[in-house]
């Protein structure tokens, strides 16, 4: 049997405010991943919060992806220090999810209270992130949940988390001849922080793109491998190195302080045989 599954709509949030003649008191946003980042270009004049790691990550996507992200209305947030959106108050709480920076939202006007979970998962590496939000936030009157990998049974699931992952990119890492590559999103730190490990734990070095090294610099975390490392290599390819020359490059901050011009070009895999 062939499933198709229609592409979701965008939300038009100005198309919502005219019909319902209601107004948007602004647009919570959780993480920055693109399904949840995508309808923004919607949501003229509306203002949006997000952590401040959320807003540096968007502000790398936007030249990269050619998405339209309107950055000028976005407000950043602390970690779990409430703010007012009369009546609401509201409370953003750390999660553990695949890209830095994620959040759950208590939001409450004082009598009843919403409980928005984010993308919801328990096999990360900080996986009691999200045992703390329901100890916290006991019994809210709505509970809102959006998941990673919803599933029925784990019976297929080849690595349950990211420590049995690593320890089975170790062996093939191990095993493999010349170079190894691994295919995953840029914005999946977790992942990219396995692969380092696991490529540390077989003596190996990892290279990158400049889209993944400036997503984790826009982390602005010094725990997160980057390429101020001395066993992580940036690969500089043309299309990225466009994106950053292009005078129009909506970034600055990515011109004057991309990994481009702290590291050394490694233009062709072929001149680093030590790695390969
Ligand atoms: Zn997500």
């Amino acid at each position: 049997m062939r499933i198709r599954i229609k592409k979701p709509k965008l939300i038009d949030f100005n198309k919502i405010r005219k019909s319902n003649k209601s107004t948007i008191l602004g647009i919570l946003l959780s993480h920055a991943h693109q399904d949840h980042f995508l309808s923004l270009k919607n949501a003229e004049g509306i203002p949006v919060f997000t952590g401040k790691p959320s807003y540096e990550i968007l502000k790398v996507i936007k030249p990269f992806s050619k998405v339209d992200i309107p950055l000028e209305n976005i407000t950043t947030f602390m970690d779990g220090k409430e703010f007012n959106l009369e009546p609401f108050t509201i409370t953003p709480i750390p999660v553990d999810h695949s890209i830095y920076d994620a959040h759950a939202f208590h939001i409450t006007d004082g009598s009843n209270s919403v409980l928005y979970t984010g993308d919801i998962r328990f096999h990360g590496r900080k996986k009691r992130m999200m045992e703390t939000v329901f100890d916290k936030f006991i019994a809210p009157d709505v509970l809102l949940v959006e998941g990673t990998n919803l599933r029925e049974s784990a019976d297929k699931i080849l690595y349950s988390d990211e420590a049995s992952l690593e320890g089975a990119m170790v062996e093939f890492m191990k095993e493999t001849k010349g170079l190894s590559l691994v295919a995953c999103s840029s914005l999946n730190i977790d992942r990219v922080a396995t692969v380092y490990k696991a490529a540390l734990k077989a003596g190996r070095e990892i290279i990158i793109d400049l889209y993944t090294a400036e997503i984790l610099r826009a982390t602005w975390n010094d725990k997160i491998p980057n390429t101020s490392w001395p066993k992580v290599h940036l690969y500089l390819n043309d299309t990225h190195r466009n994106i950053v020359k292009k005078q129009d490059c909506p970034n600055r901050n990515l011109k004057k302080n991309s990994a481009v011009f702290r590291y050394i070009f490694i233009r062709k895999l072929i001149f680093i045989p030590k790695i390969i």
